[in-house]
Formats: structure tokens, sequence, C-alpha cells
């Protein structure tokens, strides 16, 4: 058994690295953050996810008077920028994104463990998370804390310990589709066509049996630089994200749904023909998996009424975005212009474990909520929230459901992660 902690992170993308900053900022003293990989960000380096979908609020223009999410979100927007990593006020560079986010970690002396997998906890009594099992180049450890946050984005830590946990839509349990995102570099942008038109040569190609992706159109997106196109169009329907042999199975078929658009695009649509495909993200997206089932859960009809709950820890006013689980289509419900709806704390805390808090995609939420909440912006509140309401209940020697939320919202307001 290694050191014991005070609060133990898990998962290294926006919505870990706020917990972890927001923790140690708030007076913990040992704070450990575990990442798979070697470079931190999650889906947004990882899945190559761009750009940040909106954190204003709905319909309205990207000005700070409407904005949403500030504080360590905004921090990481700021650096971006002063990188020259961002434009647009929602695209980024992933590359200088790692090395912002590392600077980020690195400053507030948090303890890192990179290329390390949590794959297992061990109990103290029923409701409490005494240790947990990882796995690296030494071996497998046991490490320590008081307090663990779960920012895997699939509720590892939380499904280990016995935190009941649902999938997917309720009528078969298919989640949202995984799709890899990749990159095509040296376009001529000025020779494309209208998005109608590659549209049109897709679905021709499609029914040609060219492509096997049962998305119904393509969607793409701008890149820092002009000549690369970025690509969120392959989709794999009805896989688990948790299953080790559906995701293999995933992995294998969305990179031949890559070269097959790469061959459509260079072939038949003008401006791609001296292209070349210039990267694919490091693993599929996962858009969804587990979601807890907490003190609350958050559905699509919070949502698009524009909830607002007494114990909001951040806001969010995305629409509800199903890309289908099954097949082809995609459900885009928008929220009145203006609005926005709330994410309560309770739905950051599992209903049945005491010292660990569940932030970013998996909180206690419907399929339908976690549509709209999955995105990069409201990820970071709620890790900036979930980190500090662990600071919070170990200043008082509380478990995090004691904690008074209207004592975490003044606390967040202090902090600028939310405004109001
Ligand atoms: C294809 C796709 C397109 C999307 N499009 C957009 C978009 O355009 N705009 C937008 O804002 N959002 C978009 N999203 C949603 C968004 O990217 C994610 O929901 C969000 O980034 C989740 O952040 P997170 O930190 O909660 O989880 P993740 O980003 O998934 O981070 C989890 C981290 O935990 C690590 N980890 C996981 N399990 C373990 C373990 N057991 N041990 C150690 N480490 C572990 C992972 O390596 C990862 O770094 C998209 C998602 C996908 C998949």
């Amino acid at each position: 058994m290694e050191k014991n902690y005070d609060v133990i992170v898990v998962g290294g993308g926006l919505t870990g690295i706020a917990a972890a900053i927001a923790a140690k900022r708030n007076g913990v003293k040992d704070v450990l953050l575990i990442e798979r990989y070697g470079f931190l960000g999650g889906m947004a380096t990882n899945g190559l996810v761009n750009p940040f979908m909106s954190y204003f609020k709905s319909g309205e223009p990207y000005e700070e008077e409407y904005q949403l999410t500030f504080g360590i979100f905004q921090e990481i927007l700021d650096r971006l920028i002063e990188l020259e990593g961002f434009k647009n006020k929602r695209t980024f560079d992933a590359e200088i994104m790692k090395l912002v986010l590392n600077r980020m970690v690195k400053e507030e002396d948090i303890d890192l463990l990179f290329h390390t997998y949590v794959a297992d906890v061990q109990k103290e009594e029923e409701n409490c998370i005494h240790s947990i099992t990882v796995s690296n180049k030494a071996g497998l450890s046991n490490i320590r804390a008081n307090m663990f946050v779960d920012c895997t984005g699939d509720a590892d830590i939380a499904y280990m310990a016995g935190v009941p946990c649902k999938k997917g839509r309720d009528e078969d349990g298919y989640s949202q589709p995984m799709t890899m995102c990749f990159r095509i570099a040296n376009v001529d942008r000025a020779k494309m066509p209208s998005r109608d038109k590659i549209n049109e040569l897709y679905t021709q190609a499609v029914k040609r049996g060219e492509i096997n992706n049962p998305r119904e159109n393509v969607l793409f997106f701008d890149t820092m630089q002009d000549d690369v196109i970025h690509f969120n169009t392959t989709r794999v329907v009805m896989k688990d994200a948790t299953n080790p042999k559906e995701l293999t199975e995933a992995e294998l078929e969305v990179r031949e749904q890559c070269w097959q658009m790469f061959h459509f695009l260079k072939k038949e649509v003008d401006g791609f023909q001296d292209s070349y495909f210039q990267v694919s993200a490091p693993q599929i997206g996962i858009r969804e998996s587990r979601r807890i089932v907490g003190k609350y859960i958050l559905t699509g009809e919070d949502v698009i009424s524009g909830q607002k709950f007494d114990d909001s820890i951040c806001y969010s006013a995305y629409c509800i975005d199903i890309h289908n689980p099954s097949g082809t289509g995609t459900i885009i419900t928008q929220l009145q212009k203006g609005d926005y709806y709330g994410i309560p704390y309770r739905c950051l805390l599992p209903e049945n474990i005491e010292n660990l808090l569940v932030a970013g995609r998996p909180i206690s939420s419907s399929h339908e909520a976690h549509s709209s909440l999955r995105v990069m912006p409201p990820c970071a509140g709620m890790g900036q929230a979930a980190g500090t309401a662990a600071a919070l209940a170990l200043e008082s020697g509380i478990m995090p459901y004691q904690v008074e939320s209207s004592l975490l919202r003044k606390k967040l307001i202090k902090d600028d992660s939310i405004r109001w």
C-alpha cells in the first residue's frame, strides 16, 4: 500500500482536471490524479473531439453576458488563447490543449500518475471505498484515499464499487453510437461544394454500397488550420463501450469507415483531390456508456424546460442531441432561446457510496438529459464542483452528501465557476 491521499481523482479528461485543481485550490493537501494515457484531456485529446459545444445561453451570441461556464474552464480557454490554440470561441488545438493541461496540473502541485489504469476498488464497509487497485508498468498496487472522484467518463470506479448504473435508452439499453474523429489535410477549401452537395454525393456513395456508415450525412468542422477539416461522421451502433469485446469490434469497424470516407471525399468531392489522411484519434470516441443512479436523476424534461435547482452546481444550454443508437438519424431538441438549465449537486452523489463523487458524462441522468450535459464545457463545470465539494467535505470531516449545497454554490460563485 502506497501513501494515503486525501483525494484521488480518476480520469484526466476536462472533468478530472477541473476536479483535481478545484480540490487542491480549496485546501486539500494530497491530491492524486490518475490517467491511463500519457497526456491529459480525455475525449478532447484522446478522442480528438472538437469544437467546444456552446457554453452560452440557448441561441444567444457568444458574448460574456450570455456565458454559462467560467472558472477553470475559462482558465483553460485563456491559456489556449495565449498560445494561439483557440479560435472562434469554440475551436481549439488538441496539441496545445495537452500542454496547457499538463502545466495547469503541475502548477498546482497535484500528484499525477500517467499510464496507470484503475482496475479495482476495495471497500471498508458496504458504503465506503477504502482503496483502489491500479495497474501499470510496476504491476498491480493499491492506493488509499479518504475521498474519490470518478471522472472516468464510464463511471468505472462507481461501477466497481457497486453503484447501480444504467446504460443507453430505456427501450433497449442501446447507447449513443461511437465515432472515430479524424482529420483530412491539404484540402482546397475554395473548391469545396456546399454541405448539401457533399451530403447528396455521400448519400449516393452509401446507396452504391461504397460506404458502410449508418450516419445520415457528413458532419464536419473547422480546425485551427484552413486546409484541415475535422470529421465527426463515422458511426458504430449497438455496441457497448464498457464491453471489451464490443469495444474492440467497434475500433476495427470504425477504421474501415474512416478509410471509406476518405476515399469517397478524395474521389467524389471537389477540393479533396490532393488531400491526405492526416490523423485519426488515439481511440474511438465514446458518447455514452454507464450513468450512475444518484440522489437525483436529471431528465430530458428538466433540460428542455430549463429547470434551475436550489443545488445547481453548473449550467448548460446545449440541446438534446441524440445520435441514433441503432441506425440512421439524429434527434435535436433545442431549449427556448435565452434559456438554460442547472445540473443539481445531487446528480454527482451516488445513491449508496458515501466517499465517492461522480462527475462528467456518467452523472445521474436519463439517456435524454445525458445527451445534452455530456458536452465539454458543463463537464469541466461539474468537475470543478466535485473537487470543491470533496474539499468542503474533508475540511468539515463530513461526507459529500452532507455538504450544504448552498455553501457549495457560494464557493463556486466565489471561485467564478458559476456566476449566479
Ligand atoms: C464523437 C464525439 C463527439 C463529441 N462532440 C462534442 C463536441 O463537438 N463538443 C463538445 O463539447 N463535446 C462533444 N462530445 C462530448 C465530450 O467530448 C465528452 O463527453 C467530454 O469530453 C467528457 O469529458 P470527461 O472528462 O467527463 O470524460 P473523458 O473525456 O472521457 O475523460 C475520461 C478520462 O479518464 C481516463 N480513464 C477512463 N477510465 C480510466 C480508468 N479506469 N483508469 C484510469 N483512467 C481512466 C480516460 O483515459 C480519459 O482521459 C463528443 C463526444 C464524442 C465521443
